[in-house]
């Protein structure tokens, strides 16, 4: 029997077994920002690297780039981030805790919803019948629609005064007071400010980026000249994005500090929403490709799209906070590398040869936490798993091109030479990728260990190993083990570790 684990046993577990540390923890820790431990480290470079060799190393129109946090404050003027990068906020004045006023709304939709959905299923009646059927057939599926018009509307005009009055009208509470006693909505903007230069008179005031992709739009001129880029071409970049985000309870999930991989496709205007659905395709590829369950992957359609785009889809993932997006899919439009022309003076344009025409592309973008994507590996990895005698394991089944320690070596005794052959055998496999050497408590007990980390392979030297030159090489999923000779060890691991192994079910 498998079980999934909750959030809180993948914080304790990432904590224990040094995947995850709270932030300046002897300090009672920083909200929402997280250091990566020893395991965690390994386990995110390898999410990064397969992110950035399928699509740098996998296509030739794809090249990279590593733009600097700090970006001209003109930037996030052209980008719409000063004047719109901000969450409407709300506190409970009793209980002075910090809410959006847009999750709250949107908590409350969902909640009507499933109960509607719930009493419609009693009565007999087909989810696909005509939502006004629906409506007068559930008092709850009634409220789900009204309250979901009232908030479209309240959100399209960015109504503030709205907001309030359908959380006061619907009866919306504090989770902690349990109060409906609210201050009006606010708008609140989510970058965060800091200063260049040492005067206070003379210093500039700076963001630190909410975004990787702008530091993409405004290299565009710079990379398909130096590149000899033609269109249709991307440019990858994976770094740091800072968020103030107002509510950040859920662990990796939402950082104030956290990474990004985005991608921007730049394509001929007209062409950008059939280069959407191939980039919808190849994004999906990638995340199934780690072995994950087909249903817990799905794409969530955006009802109200942000005012740069034409098009845009999230894939989201069954965390166990439930399905939440993993990677936005946009069509931005021309909008970003319209906007930077605008603000800068300066052209940024492509000359098509094909078509005899100066235009400004238009682009497709993916972006994707890296963060996230590392909680959503130990969301679907992490198993408690009962085994034969009553007897429990916990294991994490990261795909093995992902794990932290490819393999353990493991001398049986601390004596007779096995820790020297032990020593001798992991040489010769320093480049399977990092290994983990460990002579000390019983052989089950270091196994259990390798297992929590997600190592796929332990290696166990004994004394045989002195006479033949085999040893027992254990697999993690399936607890077999089965005598290898040395030599043929390598090969063996890496046929199964290798990220190239991973990169080839994308072709
Ligand atoms: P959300 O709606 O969850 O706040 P978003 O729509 O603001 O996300 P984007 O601006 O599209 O997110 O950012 C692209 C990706 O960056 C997201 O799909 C997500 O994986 C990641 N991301 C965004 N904000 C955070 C955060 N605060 N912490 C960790 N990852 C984040």
């Amino acid at each position: 029997m498998e079980e999934k684990e909750t959030l809180q046993r993948i914080v304790s577990h990432c904590k224990e077994y040094g995947f995850v540390f709270p932030s300046s923890e002897i300090y009672d820790n920083l909200g929402a920002v997280y250091d990566y431990g020893p395991f965690g480290v390994e386990l995110k470079n390898n999410i990064k690297e397969y992110w950035w060799k399928s699509m740098v190393q996998m296509n030739d129109n794809i090249v990279g780039l590593d733009a600097a946090i700090f970006m001209h404050p003109t930037t996030w003027k052209a980008s719409g981030h000063v004047d719109s990068f901000s969450d409407p906020l709300i506190d409970n004045k009793d209980s002075k805790k910090r809410y959006r006023a847009d999750v709250l709304l949107e908590e409350k939709i969902e909640s009507f919803r499933i109960k509607g959905e719930k009493e419609l299923n009693k009565k007999g009646i087909a989810l696909t019948s005509l939502p006004e059927e629906k409506g007068k057939a559930s008092r709850d599926y009634q409220k789900y629609l009204n309250l979901e018009k009232a908030y479209g509307e309240a959100a399209t005009a960015v109504d503030l005064k709205r907001y309030k009055e359908l959380i006061e009208e619907y009866e919306i509470a504090c989770e902690v007071s349990g109060s409906k006693n609210w201050t009006d909505v606010r708008q609140f903007n989510l970058m965060f400010g800091t200063k260049l230069g040492a005067l206070d008179e003379t210093s500039t005031d700076l963001y630190l980026r909410p975004e990787t992709a702008q530091g993409i739009f405004v290299n565009f001129l710079n990379v398909q000249k130096s590149a000899r880029m033609k269109i249709p071409f991307g440019i990858a970049q994976i770094g740091k994005a800072f968020r103030n985000e107002i509510v950040a309870r859920q662990f990796i999930f939402r950082m104030r500090e956290f990474e990004q991989m985005e991608m921007q496709f730049f394509v001929r205007p007209g062409e950008e929403l059939e280069w959407f659905e191939k980039w919808k395709a190849i994004r999906l590829k990638w995340h199934l490709a780690l072995g994950s369950n087909p249903e817990d992957l799905r794409f969530h359609v955006h009802e109200k799209l942000a005012h740069y785009a034409n098009a845009a889809e999230d894939i989201q993932f069954k965390f166990p906070i439930g399905f939440k997006e993993l990677e936005g899919i946009h069509s931005r439009t021309d909008f970003d590398l319209t906007e930077h022309q605008k603000f800068s003076g300066k052209k940024l344009q492509y000359f098509d040869p094909e078509i005899n025409q100066n235009y400004v592309p238009y682009v497709i973008e993916t972006s994707i936490g890296l963060d996230r994507m590392f909680l959503r590996i130990l969301s679907e990895s992490l198993k408690e798993e009962s085994l034969e005698g009553g007897e429990t394991r916990i294991v994490l089944n990261l795909p093995p091109a992902l794990a932290p320690i490819k393999v353990a070596i493991l001398p049986l005794l601390k004596r007779d030479g096995l820790p020297e052959k032990a020593k001798e055998i992991l040489e010769k496999l320093r480049f399977v990728g990092k290994t983990f050497y460990e002579e000390k408590d019983a052989i089950g007990k270091r196994y259990r260990r390798m297992d929590a980390i997600g190592t796929p392979y332990c290696i166990t030297v004994d004394h045989q190993t002195l006479e033949d030159n085999t040893v027992t090489l254990r697999e993690r999923d399936t607890m077999t083990q089965e005598r290898v000779e040395i030599s043929k060890l390598e090969a063996l691991i890496l046929e199964k570790t290798d990220i190239n192994t991973l990169l080839r079910k994308l072709v």
